[in-house]
């Protein structure tokens, strides 16, 4: 798989060195501190958050005194795998549930970014946790992404909740709250429209829907493989609307991984679904520990 593989095989290489070393030095640190260092730059993780993650395995390093350990290489590599884990949220962040059904969880993002087959795919995953959730087709803009729920809808026999372009996202997304009360549907994923460019009209629609179903989720779709331009959608994002968590699509494509590893510490909204692919079951809930583990490798 791609994600992560040129950050990854620079890592190693750096990790290979210290691995069988039986004294590390201060040197020894500072040298493979600075190669982690511009791995993180070249993977396009953002400029501060490199800065702060070389300091804090720097002082954990120094502080653990690991020329003293017999395994000194392997230590240092526990505390990087620690500090990845960290910077990506540390534990995994679940979805919410509301008290009282259903559930409300409102899809954002830009075109593109795979919102609508974002949506498909966290219907397909509460199926599996015995869920019975409702799409509600609240797009009305781009050709053809009503239709496009609807398809997928027809593939995982979900409920798609549409009312055509006529009416106002607002209004459908008002009325879809009720039909599923009527259909004991317990998740309501609200498909949102999205547009080439963060702007006003796109923040005023999301921010009226927000007010209407008041929901449990708002998760931000993005593509990793945009890089730190993600995690600046992210950050826009965050100002207007509070989200409660990130999605990251296309992590099959994104070798680099910067948007993974600067988007919590960036934004303080953690990740809390990762998309990997093209089908519809291609979503996984994202664990931080999981994620570091794979980057070292
Ligand atoms: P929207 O405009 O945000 O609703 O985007 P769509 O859901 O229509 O997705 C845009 C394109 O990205 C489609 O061709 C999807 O198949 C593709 N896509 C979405 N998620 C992923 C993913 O995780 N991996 C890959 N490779 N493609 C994806």
């Amino acid at each position: 798989m791609a994600a992560f593989e040129s950050l990854s095989n620079r890592l190693q290489n750096v990790f290979s060195k210290l691995r069988g070393k039986g004294k590390v030095t201060e040197d020894d640190l500072n040298e493979a501190m600075r190669e982690v260092r511009l791995a993180l730059l070249e993977a396009d993780v953002n400029f501060k958050v490199v800065k702060d993650f070389i300091a804090k395995v720097k002082e954990k390093a120094l502080g653990l005194d690991v020329s003293k350990s017999f395994t000194p290489g392997m230590v240092v590599i526990d505390i990087v795998n620690k500090e990845l884990t960290e910077l990506m949220g540390g534990t995994q962040s679940k979805l919410a549930k509301a008290n009282k059904p259903p559930t409300v969880i409102m899809m954002a993002g830009l075109q593109g970014a795979g919102k609508t087959t974002t949506s498909g795919k966290l219907a397909k995953l509460l199926q599996k946790g015995n869920h019975k959730p409702l799409l509600v087709a609240c797009d009305i803009y781009r050709p053809a992404a009503i239709k496009q729920l609807q398809v997928l809808g027809e593939q995982i026999n979900a409920p798609v909740f549409a009312l055509g372009d006529q009416t106002s996202p607002v209004e459908i997304a008002r009325q879809s709250l009720q039909f599923a009360k009527d259909n004991n549907n317990d998740y309501v994923i609200i498909d949102t429209a999205g547009r080439l460019h963060i702007d006003e009209a796109l923040m005023e629609e999301l921010k009226n829907i927000h007010q209407i179903v008041k929901p449990d989720e708002v998760l931000l779709v993005v593509d990793a493989m945009t890089g730190q331009d993600a995690v600046n959608v992210a950050q826009s994002f965050h100002e207007q609307l509070e989200l409660t968590g990130v999605v990251l699509t296309k992590l099959d494509g994104d070798t680099r991984g910067g948007a993974a590893l600067s988007v919590k510490a960036v934004t303080g909204c953690p990740i809390k679904f990762a998309a990997m692919g093209e089908k519809i079951d291609s979503l996984e809930p994202f664990h931080p520990e999981r994620m570091a583990s794979r980057i070292l490798g």
